[in-house]
């Protein structure tokens, strides 16, 4: 940091004085001021050579530097702002000024521009070396070493018997749906507090969405909810196909609970685990209690293949079908020959190379997120507005992303107000999944609340994530702690 002082000159100073003060700085910049302290203009080199060339001696006074208007920022600018005017008129530096006119500090480009992002793909060390061994040996095309090994290694790692790699976490939902027959006019349940992706396979398949409240403990599926819309399902003689569980933001729904309830109507579960790969339910891992889980390594997600997915399940049948399905479909004869309707939604070689490597690093990433989770609570822990994502006590979340609601007897700003705030300083956080049942797209489709008022809606209305990116240096995870206290107190 400079001093204001070092770099602070008046017009009855010599060019001399001025030169070797700005030799002696890093800042290619003085601070002309008069004698109230009161800002002027800058001052460089190019302006001193030109008193020079006019013919003012060495030793000559800065008299004769004509007023100009430079540019300044007033204290409250916010990072967005100022860095949007160096831009617009490429300078470096922006002086800050109080309301007296003094400069109180130095705006540097270097300093602010600086975007701190929700969540980021973190490379290990690994990756590139699969990659070459794909290009080494030319397995670039779909399939290949590099899939087998990571089917095996991600059903290895959260103990699973069976898992097939494929495009994307969703192409991995629609197949789950495939695979359980769901199909025209049937109906599914799905969580609502979720990403539309765990709800759109459904309509591919021309079912039926039916969406689940959450409840206040998990920000997951409600037992309540989904007993009601059972016992609705039941009394049209309409049971689901299928029930759609969604792990949110690194955290397991309570399985054991929603389990009972669709063993009870002889119902499959698919996990949808696309946010909560490295979290556990009772010690086990998340995503491994449903007839059917998925994953997925999109490239926000908390391990990425910059786009993909898998589906993992004890039967092997399933899993095999998913394959089969996934690769078009093709019958085992000579010539091309088709019984059922196909996708292309295998992993490629080359994306299964990353996801090798980004699996060893998993737990890594896992404990990284935790922690950033920790240093938030630790940080704004009296804040009274905020609570945070509850975790309950059969919960190992990963705190893929680290959320909060605010509550409304405390604060009166909105998560929204909060989410555009950060982004004024260059903080990219984001409001909760807004629920499905408040989607356009769904809005015709049946839901079942928790309570008389919806939980979800409550949750959505407070909440906000903030960036949890496990490769965040400890000064961005300081710089949008300090910028939430002066927002919320
Ligand atoms: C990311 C996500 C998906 C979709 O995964 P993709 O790999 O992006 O297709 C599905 N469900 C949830 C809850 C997600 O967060």
């Amino acid at each position: 940091m400079v001093e204001i002082k070092d770099i602070s000159v008046n017009r009855k100073m010599s060019l001399r004085t001025a030169l070797s003060m700005l030799d002696r700085t890093a800042l290619g910049l003085l601070l002309l001021v008069d004698e109230d302290g009161k800002f002027e203009r800058t001052v460089t080199d190019g302006d001193i050579r030109r008193l020079l060339l006019s013919g003012v001696q060495i030793d000559g006074v800065l008299d004769l530097l004509p007023s100009i208007q430079s540019l300044v920022v007033s204290d409250g600018t916010s990072r967005r702002e100022a860095l949007n005017l160096m831009n617009e008129k490429v300078i470096n530096h922006l002086p800050v000024i109080n309301e007296l006119g003094q400069v109180v500090r130095i705006l540097d480009r270097k300093e602010i521009d600086g975007q701190i992002l929700l969540s980021t793909p973190h490379m290990g060390q690994n990756e590139k070396e699969f990659v070459e061994e794909a290009f080494r040996t030319n397995w670039i095309a779909p399939l290949g070493p590099n899939v087998d090994a990571f089917e095996k290694e991600l059903a290895d790692v959260v103990d699973i018997k069976f898992a097939a790699a494929l495009s994307s976490g969703t192409a991995a939902i629609h197949l789950a749906l495939r695979l359980l027959d769901v199909g025209q006019g049937d109906l599914v349940f799905c969580s609502t507090l979720t990403f539309a992706a765990s709800a759109n396979p459904i309509i591919y398949q021309g079912a039926e969405p039916v969406f689940i409240d959450s409840d206040l403990e998990s920000w997951n599926m409600s037992a309540i909810a989904l007993e009601k819309a059972f016992v609705w399902a039941e009394s049209i003689g309409r049971l689901p196909k299928a029930v759609i569980v969604v792990n949110l933001y690194g955290q397991s729904a309570d399985m054991d609970t929603l389990l009972a309830i669709c063993n009870k109507y002889s119902v499959p579960i698919i996990e949808d685990a696309a946010e909560s790969l490295g979290a556990k339910y009772k010690g086990k891992a998340s995503g491994t209690f449903g007839k059917i889980g998925i994953y997925s390594f999109n490239g926000n997600k908390i391990i990425t293949t910059s786009g993909g997915g898998m589906l993992v399940s004890n039967d092997r049948a399933l899993v095999e079908k998913a394959r089969f399905l996934a690769t078009q479909a093709r019958d085992p004869a000579p010539h091309y020959q088709h019984s059922q309707l196909g996708y292309n939604y295998r992993m490629s070689n080359i994306l299964a190379g990353i996801g090798r490597g980004q699996l060893k690093v998993l737990q890594d990433r896992v404990e990284s997120r935790r922690a950033i989770f920790n240093a938030y609570k630790e940080g704004l822990a009296d804040i009274k507005s905020i609570e945070w994502m509850p975790e309950p006590s059969w919960s190992y979340s990963t705190h893929w992303l680290s959320a909060l609601t605010l509550d409304p007897s405390q604060t009166k700003i909105t998560g929204m107000e909060v989410v555009q705030r950060l982004a004024s300083e260059m903080i990219e956080a984001r409001p909760l999944w807004k629920p499905m049942h408040l989607q356009p797209l769904f809005s015709q489709y049946k839901y079942f609340s928790h309570d008389l008022k919806s939980i979800s809606d409550q949750i959505f209305e407070m909440g906000i994530c903030l960036p949890s990116g496990s490769n965040m240096s400890a000064s961005n995870l300081n710089r949008v702690i300090e910028e939430l206290r002066k927002i919320l107190i």
